[in-house]
């Protein structure tokens, strides 16, 4: 069924101000074959959401639930996640040194999989998803996100997606820094995934742009830390005329 439920979540972060109170309170479901978009304006705790349900060690669960399948999510290990069909862009944004691309998807695969891709049909897997997203092949020989452009962090994103077959995809701003080209190659990936093996997505971002090209099905609007508005794909044609100020006002009115 594959299932992703977050129940009146209560996210802090630790800073040198003291414990500061982030999520206040979010509650979403998404299931395998929905796409939902997040949206907001900056500093209202999108990145957070991702952050915690990808297992950052910065950010404190103080209340609430993240369950997958039934399965508390907050009990596992990043790995474990992953294991368990979800797949978190952000869980390996770090450089690291000596590994190559390819061995780097091979090994996360393997480990996502319990076993190891056949060779051959791997091979031929990476090389038509690195051609599906117009990526020169010299990039599967490249250390994982040394001197990465911004685009290729973002195609090299969508290329794990496209490999590693999660069941539910969180991506927080895969739109930022790309120019319309990429973007439009980048959002391909993402509907292909969606397509072939009913992914369902989690696509955060502050601009409509990217929903041009992926259609949500449901989308959020999170001020301070709470979803202050629930709709259709007609709510981000709304917000792309009228932007956050409806939503931020009532909530500036209310401290
Ligand atoms: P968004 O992604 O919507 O722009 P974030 O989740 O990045 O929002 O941030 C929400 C708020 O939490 C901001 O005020 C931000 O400064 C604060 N915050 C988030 N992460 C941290 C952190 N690791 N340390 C300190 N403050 C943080
Ligand atoms: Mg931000
Ligand atoms: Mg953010």
């Amino acid at each position: 069924m594959s299932v992703l439920e977050i129940r009146d979540l209560h996210v802090t972060v630790e800073t040198d101000a003291g414990t500061t109170p982030i999520l206040n309170g979010v509650t979403l479901t998404i299931r395998k074959g929905e796409t939902h978009a997040i949206m907001g304006p900056n500093g209202s705790g999108k990145s957070t959401l991702a952050y915690t349900i990808a297992g950052h060690p910065k950010y404190t669960v103080t209340s609430g639930s993240i369950t997958f399948d039934g399965e508390d999510v907050l009990a596992m290990s990043v790995d474990e996640r992953a294991r368990a069909g979800l797949f978190l862009a952000m869980q390996y944004p770090v450089e690291i040194p000596g590994v190559t691309v390819t061995n780097f998807l091979r090994t996360a695969k393997t480990a996502i999989d319990g076993e190891a891709p056949a060779i051959r049909t791997w091979t031929k897997d990476v090389k038509q998803s690195m051609k599906n997203l117009r990526m020169d092949p010299k990039f599967a020989q490249r250390n994982v996100n040394e001197g990465f452009s911004g685009g290729e962090k973002k195609r090299h994103e969508i290329l794990q997606l496209e490999l590693l077959q999660p069941q539910i995809a969180v991506l927080d701003e895969t739109d930022s820094g790309l120019d319309v080209d990429a973007l439009k190659i980048v959002s391909e990936g993402v509907n292909r995934a969606k397509e072939s093996t009913d992914l369902g997505v989690l696509l955060i971002t502050h601009y409509t742009r990217i929903l041009r090209y992926i259609r949500p099905d449901f989308v959020h609007v999170m001020v301070a830390g709470r979803i202050v508005e629930e709709g259709g794909s007609e709510l981000a044609d709304r917000l792309e005329d009228e932007g956050y100020d409806r939503f931020i006002e009532p909530v500036l009115e209310g401290e």
